[in-house]
């Protein structure tokens, strides 16, 4: 579904990206690690066309996207995206947010937007809340309805950027249960995390990245249980 070729990216003369090869297969969850600064955000961030790439190539579905003549906004369309920090539209209801983009950018019928925005909120038990507006939800809740906000329009692959360290810890577990009820019903995901335990519990596969480059990937278990590079070592010596 996704791959990068050789990715290079740089703010001013800081090489952020160094030469990213990376793929995620259909129905692949691929977990992204590696020290603060180490380029996660920003690799998720090319790979929505959000960030500039100075050289390489990303390709959704084989298409290269980062051919200049395509059209940043058509791409993202395709893509469900969910950040740190629940960006929900703070004025607009819960169930305008989740079917915002079907409405407006998909042109779904409001109806058919609303009916399918109604079973989703009922899929994370918060049907009720369909009227209210996200000040009144719990942090875990709102978060909840940013993922499923990401997936209503059944994006070809989902972005994941660090869902819960902005969460109290009580709430991260309904987050990383609904995670894992999208990886079983087959979602594309890449997404970056501190969670080891849940990368190990989910991720088919891991990447650890280091200082801008792939420094070391394999099966989730495999990767996070015996490490090879010693860096990835040292990494999760710290943050196990
Ligand atoms: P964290 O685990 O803290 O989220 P990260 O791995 O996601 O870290 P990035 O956010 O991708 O790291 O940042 C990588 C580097 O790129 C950092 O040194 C950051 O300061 C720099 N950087 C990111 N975005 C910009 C920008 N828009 N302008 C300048 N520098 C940037
Ligand atoms: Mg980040």
């Amino acid at each position: 579904v996704l791959e990068l070729r050789d990715v290079w990216c740089a703010f001013g003369d800081h090489e952020v990206l160094r030469g990213i090869d990376l793929t995620v297969q259909r129905h692949e969850v691929v977990a992204l690690i590696g020290a603060s600064g180490s380029g996660k955000s920003t690799l998720l961030r090319t790979a929505n066309l959000l960030e500039h790439v100075d050289d390489g190539q990303i390709f959704l579905s084989g298409q290269d996207i980062t051919d200049p003549r395509v059209d940043g906004d058509a791409v993202r369309a395709r893509i469900g995206t969910v950040f740190q920090s629940y960006n929900l539209f703070p004025h607009l209801s819960v169930l305008d947010n989740v079917t915002l983009a079907a409405r407006v950018v998909h042109r779904r019928p409001r109806a058919e937007a609303e009916e399918h925005g109604r079973q989703l909120l009922a899929s994370i038990g918060l049907a009720a809340k369909a009227d209210a507006y996200p000040d009144t939800l719990s942090g875990g809740q709102q978060q909840r309805v940013a993922i499923v906000r990401a997936i209503a329009t059944d994006p070809e692959l989902l972005l994941l950027d660090e869902i819960t360290s902005a969460l109290d810890p009580e709430l991260v577990g309904e987050v990383l249960d609904l995670v894992r009820s999208l990886k079983a019903s087959g979602s594309t995901i890449l997404m970056a995390t501190h969670e080891m335990a849940f990368a190990r519990d989910v991720a088919d596969r891991v990447v650890f990245l280091d200082a801008g480059r792939v420094l070391e990937e394999g099966p989730a278990r495999e990767l996070l249980s015996s490490p090879r590079e010693p860096r990835t070592r040292e990494f999760l010596a710290r943050v196990l």
